[in-house]
């Protein structure tokens, strides 16, 4: 399992976005501060500055997004940093914008130079110039573009260039969802779905849910169909644990990469310090997936630290893996 969605995984969370800022479970100062530019920009009558989202996948980034164009009552128009491959691509898209529209560019520390240098002028002036010809004969021809707010999202945006991060007028950085917050989240889902769901299920899903809506969703789809052919179709407690229990996630809700970065460097490495490019070559993924998507969560729940000479597992990933804890590992 990864935190990212599956195709056939976007229709059924489609169904389950929040749709506006009160919907939105958590990520209270985000949503404060985003609800207050929303209304200075709808006063004004202007498009309001443009916003990056950071964070991990499955936290809410897109759902974001949507949101914000929902409530300034404006159409959305969605892509992201790998499908714009060509300066030309991104022209194709800012001029076919309308008066005040939002514009989603998902991973957009991906999208090529080019393209994101022509981002510069078009976020700051609404302006692209269009490059016609080559070499000494070629002519700029600058096209004005429709007012619009760029919502860009972005797993790391300490990848981010500094020239682009600046056109940001507000970052907003998303955090992992504490239990309490996605068991509201596995409250509204089961609501929407029909799906009989305990307080004590709800629990019981959201402490396995590693921090992420997404992942909650997911795991609230396994145990129903657990409680629909194993039991009375009830979510409680007991059933939640039971379907979990089949489904080979464990009491933390670490994924399948979680498990093996933690368990590279427990057993391997006996609990570290070690590079991350070592860990990374050790699970066979790229250096980016570990930092942006594993890492993280790991930090979170206590089971890894960063220190000078790398990363070291703490005493409760040792436990986690069940083995002893090694009693000079942080000195
Ligand atoms: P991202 O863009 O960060 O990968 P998404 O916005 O696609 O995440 O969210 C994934 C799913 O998780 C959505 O379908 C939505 O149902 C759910 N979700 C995310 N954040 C929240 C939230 N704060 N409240 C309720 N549901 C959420």
């Amino acid at each position: 399992v990864s935190a990212a969605a599956a195709p056939e995984e976007q229709a059924f969370e489609a169904g389950l976005r929040p749709k506006n800022l009160d919907e939105f479970v958590g990520q209270r100062k985000v949503r404060e501060q985003l609800s207050i530019m929303l209304e200075g920009a709808r006063g004004r009558g202007r498009p309001p500055d443009h916003v990056l989202l950071s964070g991990p996948p499955g936290l809410g980034k897109t759902s974001l997004a949507m949101i914000i164009a929902e409530e300034l009552g404006v159409p959305l128009r969605m892509t992201s940093g790998p499908a714009i491959e060509r300066a030309g691509d991104l022209v194709a898209i800012l001029t076919a914008l309308t008066p005040g529209e939002v514009l989603f560019l998902d991973e957009i520390h991906r999208i090529a130079r080019p393209a994101e240098e022509l981002l510069y002028a078009a976020m700051e002036d609404f302006r692209v110039d269009v490059v016609l010809g080559k070499g000494p004969g070629a002519t700029a021809i600058p096209l004005d573009l429709a007012p619009f707010t760029l919502v860009g999202a972005t797993t790391r945006s300490g990848l981010l260039t500094g020239p682009l991060r600046d056109r940001f007028g507000f970052t907003g950085h998303m955090d992992f969802y504490d239990a309490a917050e996605l068991a509201l989240v596995l409250t509204r889902s089961a609501r929407l779905l029909g799906v009989q769901l305990t307080e004590g299920g709800a629990v019981e899903v959201a402490g396995r849910s590693r921090g992420t809506p997404r992942i909650a969703n997911r795991l609230l789809r396994r145990v129903r169909d657990y409680a629909e052919v194993r039991a009375d179709g009830v979510v409680s407690r007991e059933v939640a644990r039971a379907a979990l229990r089949i489904y080979d996630v464990d009491a933390l809700g670490l994924d399948r990469l979680d498990r093996a970065v933690l368990d590279a460097l427990v057993r391997r490495f006996g609990g570290g310090p070690v590079g991350l490019s070592t860990l990374a070559v050790a699970v066979g993924e790229e250096v980016d997936t570990v930092e942006d998507v594993s890492e993280p969560f790991l930090l979170r729940a206590g089971l890894l630290i960063r220190t000078a000479r790398g990363r070291v597992a703490t005493p409760a990933a040792f436990t986690h893996l069940g083995l002893e804890p090694q009693s000079d590992q942080l000195g």
